[in-house]
Parts: structure tokens; C-alpha cells; sequence
């Protein structure tokens, strides 16, 4: 059991490496080190000098295909040897970011990572989860079945709300979780937040652009929600 427990982790390292190295060797590297790396978002980092080049590689890569490993390799070494600032997000990892299976092998592993998360949607005044259901009962969101909500644990004034598109997670103000403050200001972050997980990942990242203004705005509290956050952030 052990043993074959072994096999299986040294496969995914071994892959990542083969996949790096063979692609590398046409690049010209000859000394070539592709390990995973802990980073909390997804992201991957590399230093080279010469022939030798050593790349860190967000593991939650780790149950990618040796087709998507090779795919990331590709579009790395071409991004380095040409200094450019072109997209690694080809469709063959959009793909697989975008899939069910990279959101069951590694949400929880975010969640575990993020150290400002309550882990809950209940909060001590409001419930994430109840506003969730409003804002789709009254036809402002879709479904969202890999959401996870969470109200932040420090009381952030500035950055009331945020998300992880890839990890389909939420984060909302504790600030927001009080009876000082109506329940339509959470509501209303909330909703800027779900918009961003309906409409996807981006590799622009241009994220509010002028239809996901639109659509915020058809939030009835938009206006006092947005006042709201004005003060409360001072
Ligand atoms: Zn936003």
C-alpha cells in the first residue's frame, strides 16, 4: 500500500520533470529542475542563467495530464525566450483550470491556505449562504454549485470583498457582519463577487469591464450599498 502510495506521488514529480526536460532540451537548456511549489494562488515562477533554468510550479498542478504539463512547459520556455508578456492560459489549461476535476483536487487545499477565511457562511449577523439564495431566487445570479462563501476573519475596511475564480471561493468583509449595517451592503458585495465567478476566468483580466458594471448597477441597493462602503472604509 505504502509502496504503491510512493510510486504514485513520485509519478506526478517525474512527469512534471520529463515534461519540463524534454521541451527544455529543444529550447537549448541543458541543466533543467521542474519542481512543484505550495503558493497559495495559482501562479508559477522561474530563474535561469546559461543552460540551466529552474522553474517553481503551482502544485495545484499536481493532477494535471502529462498533456496539459507539456502544454504549460510549451508556453513557458516560448514566453522566457522571447521575454514577452503573451499569455501562458492556452485552451488546453483553461481547460483544465476550468474543469471539475482541478476544483475537487484543490479547493480545499486553497481554503486550507487562505489564513483570512472563517471557513463559514454563517456569520454572526448575516448568512452568506441565505443571500446567495435571494440573489437567485430574484434572477440576479445563476447557480453556483462549487461556490464556497466565506466571511473573512480580520474586519477588512478596504477590501470588502474578493474571490478566487479558479478556486470558486468567496471572501466577504466581516466588516459587513453587523447590525450597524444593512444586510443589502453584503448582499450587494456578494453579488459583485458571484458576478465575477458566473462570468469565469480571464486571462486579461479585465475584469470590470463596462457590461459587469451594467449588470452591478441592476442591484436595487446599489447606490446605498455604494455609499456605504464609501464610509466605512475611511
Ligand atoms: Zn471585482
Amino acid at each position: 500500500m505504502l509502496d504503491s502510495l510512493n510510486k504514485c506521488s513520485y509519478g506526478v514529480e517525474a512527469k512534471l520533470e520529463e515534461a519540463f526536460n524534454s521541451i527544455g532540451k529543444k529550447s537549448g537548456f541543458v541543466d533543467i529542475v521542474a519542481r512543484f511549489a505550495p503558493y497559495k494562488e495559482f501562479k508559477n515562477t522561474w530563474k535561469y542563467s546559461n543552460k540551466s533554468i529552474q522553474f517553481n510550479i503551482s502544485d495545484y498542478m499536481k493532477g494535471a495530464s502529462y498533456e496539459v504539463l507539456e502544454d504549460l512547459a510549451i508556453s513557458l520556455y516560448s514566453k522566457l525566450s522571447e521575454n514577452s508578456r503573451k499569455t501562458i492560459y492556452t485552451p488546453t489549461l483553461l481547460s483544465w483550470l476550468k474543469s471539475k476535476e482541478f476544483i475537487e483536487q484543490n479547493q480545499a487545499l486553497y481554503l486550507h491556505r487562505s489564513r483570512n477565511l472563517s471557513l463559514d457562511h454563517q456569520g454572526e449577523v448575516y448568512d452568506l449562504q441565505d443571500a446567495y439564495i435571494s440573489l437567485k431566487d430574484q434572477g440576479f445570479v445563476d447557480d453556483c454549485p462549487d461556490a464556497v462563501l466565506n466571511w473573512t476573519i480580520r474586519n477588512n475596511r478596504r477590501r470588502v470583498g474578493y474571490c478566487s475564480i479558479l478556486m470558486q471561493v468567496v471572501a466577504i468583509s466581516s466588516i459587513l457582519d453587523s447590525i450597524a449595517v444593512p444586510p443589502y451592503v453584503s448582499e450587494y458585495v456578494l453579488y459583485h463577487e458571484l458576478l465575477h465567478l458566473q462570468d469565469g476566468f480571464r486571462p486579461d483580466r479585465r475584469y470590470h469591464n463596462p457590461d459587469f458594471r451594467r449588470r452591478e448597477r441592476l442591484y436595487p441597493h446599489w447606490k446605498e450599498s455604494e455609499e456605504w462602503l464609501r464610509r466605512l472604509s475611511y
